[in-house]
């Protein structure tokens, strides 16, 4: 039914893709990514707002009118360090490209649209009404853009966000992620010669090194599920001889629930005050992420599986599995099988497909589950206001991950295109089954309402901060 309508589309769509991942640009700075994006879906008919909460490339596109609303959210920015040729089988940079599609974003952002597209030409079909909006999300991987367009209000009025992520499998995405916040702890002392004035310099290296050593020690006192990671993002210069006078450390707190994160940035917050008062160093506190963790929607999660099967996977060619075996083989077989989602029901069956093909060819089948995962995404922050579920779609060869100079170079394969397309089919047919039952969208924010137990989403990034991106 869906892929006679998609002809219509698919070569533009692939086009896209291939612009986003040849132009691959960084967090909140995506402006070639932005514009082809806004400029083809202005052409396709949809009314498209720019700068969305205060951003340069975040975009709102509108078609219909009236309720429902339905979002589609996409992303396109790159990751620094994954810079890569296509389809070379070994790590290979391109000359003078920083950046790599190592998250599929380019696939992500057109895979939503394509989604709209297909479910405008399906409700025109039927005479079903509504609106459909598509959201360009700039700043997924660092940045929190999401979470700054949930805090301007724009997922307000939306009755479900729909979304997919390319992926190593097929199935239905589920369970939550954790909720993060990232800032600076900037300590200043006094400089002085280290060996003949040490009595006259504060050191505020050490003041960073005392507050890594004290947030080692809180970590016997944290839940399991917390995490906290720091880099020494500034170290006070490379002279021993020197007191150093600025230092500066970069933290990322997180837990499984917004509350829990804050309370635990703030026990880390205060080792921070206390190295400063043991060093007698000034400290500054500069807040730059906060996500909020993902709330998971089980009656989405249905509209959503159910579309899936019948849409079905994409189908592949003995070339294109001979492409894919390339790439699996780069990766060692237990670490293939190290990747197994949690959610999968049916886990033997998932073992054999990594030992015996080349890449997920099969539905797999997820049970509901509300574990947190470890790691954010700024999906988190969406799922908070509106319902929202989240489809994976396989577009890579098994073996290695996301993030991986492997992904980036299978990112503008025919493999890679499939999983695109057949994604946006399954968000097509997801919306398609919301339009035409509106009360399961009643039931889908009847289960948000109940999971937040009364709890309003409060953005975790303070109100002064603004979108901005740190190197
Ligand atoms: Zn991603």
């Amino acid at each position: 039914m869906l892929n006679p309508i998609f002809e219509r589309y698919e070569k533009d769509l692939i086009d896209l893709a291939r612009t986003v991942w040849e132009n691959s640009e960084p967090s909140f700075r995506e402006f070639v990514s932005s514009r082809v994006q806004v400029e083809y879906l202005r052409r396709m008919g949809f009314t498209v707002t720019e700068n969305a909460a205060g951003t340069v490339t975040g975009y709102v596109a509108e078609w219909g009118s009236g309720k429902p609303v339905l979002a589609f959210l996409g992303e396109f920015d790159a990751l620094y360090g994954l810079a890569q040729q296509a389809d070379h089988l070994r790590p290979d940079p391109i000359p003078g490209q920083p950046m790599g599609h190592g998250c599929g974003h380019h696939l992500l952002g057109t895979g939503a649209i394509a989604g709209a597209l297909l479910l405008r030409d399906l409700m025109q079909a039927e005479g079903l009404t509504g609106t459909l909006r598509i959201y360009g999300c700039p700043a997924e991987e660092s940045g929190s853009g999401k979470a700054y367009m949930a805090r301007d209000g724009l997922f307000r009025d939306c009755d479900a966000a729909l979304t997919w992520h390319p992926s190593n499998f097929n199935m239905v995405c589920t369970g939550s992620s954790q909720s993060c916040i990232q800032c600076y702890f900037r300590f200043t002392g006094i400089p002085a010669h280290a060996a003949s004035a040490p009595h006259l310099g504060r050191s505020a290296l050490d003041a960073v090194e005392l507050m890594n050593v004290g947030v080692n020690y809180l970590r016997e006192h944290m839940e399991d599920s917390d995490r906290v990671h720091y880099a020494i993002s500034n170290p006070g210069g490379s002279s021993p001889n020197v007191v150093q006078a600025y230092a500066e450390s970069r933290y990322l707190v997180r837990s499984t629930t917004n509350p829990r994160c804050e309370r635990l940035y703030e026990r880390v917050k205060n080792i921070a005050r206390g190295a400063a008062l043991m060093t007698e160093t000034k400290l500054e506190i500069v807040f730059d992420e906060g996500l909020s963790n993902t709330i998971p929607n089980f009656v989405l999660e249905e509209v959503l599986d159910a579309a899936f099967r019948e849409t079905g996977v994409p189908e592949y060619t003995e070339e294109e599995r001979h492409y894919a075996a390339g790439f699996k083989a780069t990766v060692p077989v237990e670490d293939q099988l190290s990747g197994m989602p949690g959610a999968c029901r049916d886990r033997e069956k998932l073992e054999k497909n990594i030992r015996s093909s080349e890449l997920c060819d099969y539905y797999i089948e997820t049970n509901h589950s509300d574990v947190c995962e470890m790691g954010s995404t700024d999906v988190g922050d969406v799922s908070w206001v509106t319902p929202t579920c989240t489809a994976n779609l396989n577009c890579y060869s098994y073996g290695a991950d996301a993030h991986s100079w492997q992904w980036v170079a299978q990112g503008k394969s025919d493999i890679a295109m499939k999983g695109m397309l057949k994604a946006g089919e399954v968000l097509a047919r997801t919306g398609l089954t919301l339009l035409r039952q509106p009360e399961l969208l009643v039931r889908a924010r009847d289960e948000l309402n109940r999971r937040l137990k009364g709890d309003g989403y409060k953005c975790l990034i303070p109100e002064e901060v603004q979108p901005h991106y740190y190197d």
